[in-house]
C-alpha cells in the first residue's frame, strides 16, 4: 500500500479539505485511501459507530451535513440510493445551501441517471461543479484503491476531479455530460446482476453433477465463461480468500442494493421503451432474496438461492 502511495504524485493536492458523507462498506475505505493521499477529510454518516472508526482513523467528524459540507474543496457522497442522494444534497441545511461556490460536489453512489442530470442542471445555476461518478470494483477494489470511476462532468472541470478520484481508483473515464457516468454505471449493473445469477448457476450445476466447485471454477476461469463474478468474486464458499462468499455473505455488495440498481435500470429501460427481458427476470431472484431477510447479504448469496431450487 505505502509503495502504491508513494509512487503516485499528488503532492499539489495535499490539503485539499473534503466534506464525505456516506462511511459504509464501500465509503470508508475510499475515505481512507483519499485520506492518505494527504486531503483532510471532514465525515459524516448517520451511523455513530462508523463515525467513531472514522475518527480514530484522524477524520474530522461532522454532526450533520451541514458542518460535513461547509468550506470545503470538494463534498463526496457516497450513500445508499437516490433518495437520500436528493435530500442530502438538496434538502434544507444540505449540501447545496452550505458548500462555497465554486467547490466541487460530487455522487458516488449508484442513482438514477436522470435525478442526477436534474440536480447536475440545479447546482450548476448556484456555481457548483457538479459530477456523478459512481463507482465499479466493489468492497475489494474499494479497500485496495482500484475502483473504475465513471464520470459525468462539464469537460472543462473533468481533470481536476480525475486527479482527486485517483486517490481512491486506478482507472477514471470521462463517460460525457452529467447523467452519463450513472448510465454506464447501471449497464453495468444489469450486466453484473445476471451475469452473478449465471455463475451461480454453473457452479451449483456442476456440483450437483460431482465436479469439485473449485476445479470448475479453476476451468472456466481460463474458458469462455471468464467473467469477475465467477474469477474474482466466486459465490461458492470457499474457493477465494477475502470475498464476501468465504465470509457467510458479509460485508459486500447488498442484495438490496443490487435490486435497487435493477428498479434504475428497468426504469430507465422504460423511458425509452426497451424492453430488457434478464433484467425483469434476474430482480426476481434478488426480490425473492430480500424476501427472505437477506437484503444486507451480499448479492453472491444468490447462488444459495440457486442451489436450493428444485424443478418441479
Ligand atoms: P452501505 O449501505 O454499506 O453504506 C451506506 C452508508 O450510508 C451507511 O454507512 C449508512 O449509514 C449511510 N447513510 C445512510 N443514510 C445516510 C444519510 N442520510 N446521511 C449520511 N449517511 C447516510 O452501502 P455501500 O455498499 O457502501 O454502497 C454505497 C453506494 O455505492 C450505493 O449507492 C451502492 O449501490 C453503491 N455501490 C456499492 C458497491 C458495493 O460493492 N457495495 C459497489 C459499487 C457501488
Amino acid at each position: 500500500m505505502i509503495g502504491r502511495i508513494c509512487t503516485r504524485n499528488f503532492s499539489s493536492k495535499a490539503g485539499k479539505k473534503v466534506g464525505f458523507m456516506g462511511l459504509g462498506n464501500m465509503g470508508f475505505s475510499m475515505m481512507r485511501n483519499c485520506m492518505s493521499h494527504g486531503y483532510e477529510i471532514t465525515a459524516y454518516d448517520v451511523d455513530n459507530k462508523v463515525m467513531e472508526k472514522a475518527e480514530e482513523l484522524g477524520a474530522k467528524i461532522a454532526p450533520d451535513v451541514k458542518a460535513a459540507a461547509t468550506d470545503q474543496d470538494f463534498c463526496l457522497t457516497m450513500l445508499p440510493n437516490t433518495d437520500i442522494v436528493e435530500q442530502t444534497r438538496l434538502g434544507s441545511n444540505g449540501i447545496f445551501e452550505n458548500a462555497r461556490e465554486g467547490s466541487y460536489i460530487i455522487d458516488s453512489s449508484t442513482i438514477s441517471p436522470i435525478a442526477s442530470r436534474k440536480m447536475a442542471e440545479e447546482g450548476e445555476k448556484l456555481g457548483f461543479k457538479i459530477a456523478d461518478a459512481p463507482v465499479s470494483g466493489g468492497v475489494t477494489g474499494a479497500a485496495a484503491g482500484t475502483l473504475t470511476f465513471m464520470v459525468g462532468c462539464k469537460k472543462d472541470y473533468y481533470e481536476e476531479i480525475e486527479v482527486f478520484l485517483k486517490s481512491m481508483g486506478s482507472n477514471i473515464f470521462h463517460c460525457g455530460a452529467p447523467g452519463t457516468g450513472q448510465t454506464s454505471k447501471i449497464c453495468n449493473n444489469l450486466m453484473l446482476a445476471i451475469e452473478m445469477i449465471a455463475v451461480s448457476e454453473g457452479i451449483a450445476l456442476g456440483e450437483k453433477l460431482g465436479i469439485d466447485p473449485a476445479v470448475l471454477s479453476k476451468i472456466c476461469s481460463t474458458s469462455t465463461s471468464s467473467c469477475w463474478s465467477l474469477n474474482s468474486y466466486n459465490p461458492r464458499p470457499g474457493i477465494l480468500e477475502g470475498v464476501p462468499s468465504s465470509n457467510n455473505y458479509e460485508g459486500g455488495f447488498g442484495v438490496s442494493l443490487v435490486k435497487k440498481d435493477l428498479s434504475i435500470v428497468l426504469d430507465s429501460a422504460a423511458e425509452v421503451n426497451l424492453d430488457l427481458q434478464f433484467g425483469t427476470k434476474a430482480i426476481e431472484f434478488y426480490h425473492e432474496l430480500e424476501r427472505q431477510g437477506k437484503g444486507k447479504k451480499d448479492f453472491g448469496v444468490v447462488y444459495q438461492y440457486i442451489k436450493s431450487l428444485e424443478k418441479k
